[in-house]
């Protein structure tokens, strides 16, 4: 087999390259992730069910696998009593990663991304030398095992963000950024166009959102990012990887903020059908890198890369049985059923909740607590349950 190409090369030529969904959310909700830390010691204690993942992603169409070390910095697998770090170790939890993402992207035409996001060091405030030393301990693993590009997300400041792609292009990958922001910018105030500008000109060759919002406010802001560049004038790839969670009440801190999250959200999952549409406008906006988040199943991806099969020129692997726009219900022994088997009755649907007392927005919490608070600086040791008393007397108030 040739190399495979590289995704730049692929950006460049003006290709899709389609990401992969939500590894915590999905492998939390198959009991291998614990919610709360959602660190991914799974890539060691349940390595059959993280390559099953990957699996379904690519059947599904990504092009990307993306190393499940979401949180593995040493710091977080340490952070509130959490033993991960401690009992496994930051180097061996990110190797296993790197080994299980190569292992599934090369039963395909995939690339690994070696990921690195934000880390308790710089919620308490610790700068930019003590950040940077927790992104080289994973990028060291992510070279040794030469994945094929980088990506730094999940960042609500920007100058965190800025941090690692320093440390990113010092390995000399392509590095692509996303920060996990809505249209109100990241959490120090600063504009979507902004943060736009100053990833680019810290040096990533992609940048873009993931995870805190829905596809529509992820599109919205990824509208005021765009805008920013072109206004500095600088052109960059351009990514999104939303959640697969509708959240038209989202305030600054994204879903995080409303009180369904984490347990509560089903009633918010978007449809595939959502996704088409989701897919269509990245790619009109200009967008190349499509992907998911939290909440995105291989089933989203799937719809995704149906809604851009023309402009990829091929279907993945899962339609093949599937089957576009519902095509297998003409197999449906119910003749109503079988009435759906067409595009216009999925575009057109308007899906009802079944909840007859359920209200279509909630009210989010808004603690406004960010880098630099006292009850964000972290520690090894357990939540204690003086602690506790603390925050559930500020959630009273
Ligand atoms: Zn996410």
């Amino acid at each position: 087999m040739s190399p495979k190409r590289g995704l730049l090369e692929r950006l460049e030529n003006n290709e899709v390259v389609i990401g992969d969904g939500g590894f915590v959310f999905a492998l939390e909700k198959r009991g291998f992730v614990k919610a709360g830390p959602w660190t991914p010691e799974a890539v060691l204690e349940n390595p059959e069910a993280v390559r099953q993942l990957h699996r379904e992603f690519l059947r599904a169409g990504s092009d990307v696998m993306q190393t499940f070390t979401f949180y593995a910095s040493e710091d977080k697998l340490d952070n509130r009593g959490n033993m991960a770090g401690k009992n496994h170790g930051c180097s061996a939890i990110n190797e296993a990663a790197c080994d299980l993402a190569r292992e599934v992207a090369d039963e395909g035409d995939a690339l690994v991304a070696g990921g690195v996001c934000q880390t308790p060091t710089y919620l308490s405030g610790k700068g930019k030398e003590a950040c940077q030393v927790e992104f080289r301990k994973q990028l060291e693993v992510f070279v040794k095992k030469d994945v094929d590009f980088l990506i730094a997300e999940y960042y609500e400041h920007v100058e965190e963000a800025e941090w690692a792609i320093e440390v990113c292009k010092a390995t000399g990958k392509p590095t692509a950024c996303s920060l996990c922001i809505g249209p109100d910018g990241d959490l120090h105030g600063i504009s979507p166009g902004d943060c736009a500008v100053r990833l680019a000109k810290a040096g990533a060759d992609v940048v873009g959102v993931n995870c805190h919002f829905g596809p529509i406010k992820s599109l919205e802001t990824m509208r005021l990012m765009k805008e920013g560049l072109d206004a500095a004038g600088l052109k960059c790839h351009l990514m999104v990887q939303p959640l697969g969670f509708h959240t038209p009440d989202c305030g600054v801190q994204g879903f995080i903020d409303l009180p369904e999250f984490p347990f509560g959200l089903e009633p918010r999952i978007c449809t595939r059908f959502d996704m088409h549409k989701f897919a269509r406008e990245s790619y009109d906006m200009g967008i190349r890198f499509i992907g998911g988040c939290c909440g995105f199943e291989a089933y989203h991806i799937r719809a995704v890369a149906e809604e851009l099969s023309k402009e990829r020129g091929k279907l993945p692997t899962s339609s093949v049985k599937h089957g576009m726009w519902g095509a297998g219900l003409k197999l449906h022994t119910k003749p109503w059923v079988r009435a759906r088997a067409r595009q216009e009755y999925w575009q057109k649907l308007n899906p009802s909740s079944g909840r007859p007392f359920s209200s279509s927005m909630s009210m989010p919490d808004g603690w406004g607590i960010t880098a630099g608070d006292s009850l964000l600086i972290q520690h090894t040791e357990g939540t204690t349950d003086n602690e506790m008393k603390q925050v559930f007397s500020k959630a009273k108030a």
